[in-house]
């Protein structure tokens, strides 16, 4: 079956050609679900195609493994609420990258497998002995070049610095650890250990191969994605996981250039590119250089005295909040994460209509990183119906804020907190800002007292023309509708 190998190029040219165009379908809300679709569809035609490569290995165990990984998928995907998607995203994230270094693994170990100790003649096998009768399982392979060698070390380092970065990510969006983790002279302890997987992992590529040299390697690699995310906290997770997803992409690709596999190559290079955008994207929208996110003390405040909040919150009811939007020229609703807890985008875009049949010209403000994943807002008020052409981006909207009578904040806090720009001791210095209190008038919804992801005040609330309508979102939202609703019957 001489054609088989020319068989599986062909679908994995194909595979490609779909991921190509379903991430180009993915840059649209209106053609994003399909975009979804045809990538999958790509991504199984590869996993197929792998199968009926002649070389191929292990069928049985890989399918186990390929089965258990989709039914954890399958589960977890459809359990998991959209408020925790980011933590899903980073933990799928981290698998992609400890898949490549794996392989990476797997290749340098095929280098020294001849070398390797034989198996002790142990019973009950020790742990040790153990490990080795899985070494000696990895098939011994043809040496790699020195560009593939090099090119796997590389894989592996950013794949298994990526794997444990997001996995430590992951634990502190699911709220296991804590947010930030410094220690003194963490800095110097993160560069040395850097320094040490960079030394082994050039005796590796340099054809220097031993089996103490790779597990000293992986050690060194896996200990700094987890130094390296330990003090990362406050606002700069989302660039942080989104640096991690073109890490992941990058150490696939390489490994793909490894293993031949031109499937893999093309996929870690949509993969890294578009990581590498969104992370552009995103420390713009923070307003951090990558180099600041990187090795600036991430989310750290700078020090000094905090600034000291005059005034009080005060409260307003539904019936007259309501009336202030009806007769309101102008009305701006700014979603953030605690619209996505509560669910209320339905009942907010319910209001919004009947704002609109009254003549109200109503708009929506979504900040880039409002909510806890990128596109978190927008994908809420997509499922909801609001159209496309009433949400307005940050940069569009700020100017309007000062013609706008009403600014509704609904389950947003930092992503409206004037303090980014005002308190140089706040974390989120710097981080641009929906201007809505420029506004003639501020309605903010939210269930009390609560701080938002960065876990500071925010003087917004406390401002002369901001009112507190406390209040779990959905039944807010479904408050002002019926109040609406009533000013009409
Ligand atoms: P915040 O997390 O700053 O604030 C959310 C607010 O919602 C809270 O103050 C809370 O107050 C309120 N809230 C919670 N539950 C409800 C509810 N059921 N009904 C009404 N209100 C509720 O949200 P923002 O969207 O303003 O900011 C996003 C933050 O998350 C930023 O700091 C961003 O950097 C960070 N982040 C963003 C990611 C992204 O990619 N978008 C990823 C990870 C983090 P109360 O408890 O009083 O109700």
């Amino acid at each position: 079956m001489s054609w088989l190998p020319t068989l599986v190029k062909a679908c994995y040219f194909l595979a490609a050609l779909l991921f190509i165009l379903g991430l180009k379908r993915m840059s649209s809300p209106r053609t994003a679900r399909g975009g979804i679709v045809w990538a999958g569809v790509g991504m199984l035609l590869a996993v197929l195609a792998t199968f009926a490569l002649p070389d191929m290995q292990h069928r049985g165990l890989i399918l186990a493994a390929v089965l258990i990984g989709v039914a954890a998928a399958w589960w977890s995907g459809r359990r998991v609420a959209m408020t925790a998607m980011p933590q899903m995203v980073a933990l799928y994230n981290g698998m992609g990258g400890g898949a490549a270094a794996g392989i990476g693994a797997v290749e340098l170990v095929a280098h020294v497998r001849h070398a390797l100790p034989g198996v002790p003649d142990t019973s009950p096998l020790r742990p040790e002995a153990w490990a080795l009768d899985v070494l000696h399982q990895v098939p011994a392979a043809a040496p790699l070049s020195a560009v593939a060698l090099g090119l796997g070390v590389l894989g592996a380092l950013i794949g298994a610095v990526s794997f444990s970065g997001s996995l430590i990510a992951f634990a502190k969006l699911q709220g296991w650890l804590d947010k930030r983790f410094v220690f003194p002279g963490q800095r110097i302890v993160n560069l040395l250990v850097l320094l040490l997987a960079l030394a082994f992992g050039a005796m590796l590529a340099t054809g220097h191969l031993t089996l103490p040299a790779i597990v000293a390697f992986f050690v060194f690699a896996l200990l700094f994605g987890l130094l390296m995310t330990l003090p990362i906290g406050g606002a700069d997770m989302p660039v942080v996981i989104s640096l991690y997803n073109a890490f992941t992409g990058l150490a696939v690709a390489f490994e793909g250039y490894v293993l031949g596999n031109e499937a893999m190559i093309i996929a870690g290079m949509v993969v890294g590119a578009a990581g590498t955008l969104l992370t552009q994207l995103m420390a713009k929208a923070m307003n951090r250089s990558l180099g600041n996110v990187l090795f600036g003390s991430f989310g750290a405040a700078a020090g000094g005295a905090a600034q000291e909040i005059s005034g009080s919150q005060k409260p307003i009811e539904a019936a007259d909040a309501a009336v202030m939007m009806a007769y309101a020229e102008r009305v701006a609703i700014v979603p953030g994460y605690g619209m996505a807890v509560a669910q209320a985008q339905h009942k907010v875009w319910e209001f919004a209509k009947l704002l609109i049949e009254r003549g109200v010209k109503v708009k929506f403000a979504i900040h880039p990183v409002a909510g806890r994943m990128p596109g978190h807002m927008n994908v809420l008020l997509a499922e909801a119906g609001v159209p496309y052409d009433l949400i307005e981006d940050m940069d569009d909207i700020n100017p309007e804020f000062p013609n706008t009578d009403v600014v509704l904040v609904i389950g947003a806090n930092d992503v409206v907190n004037p303090m980014a720009k005002t308190d140089p001791s706040s974390p989120i210095y710097g981080m641009p800002i929906l201007d809505v209190a420029a506004a003639k008038h501020v309605i903010v919804v939210k269930r009390g007292k609560g701080t938002g992801f960065a876990g500071i005040e925010n003087a917004l609330f406390y401002a002369d023309n901001t009112r507190m309508l406390y209040g779990d979102g959905q039944a807010a939202a479904g408050q002002l509708v019926s109040e609406l609703k009533s000013l009409d019957g």
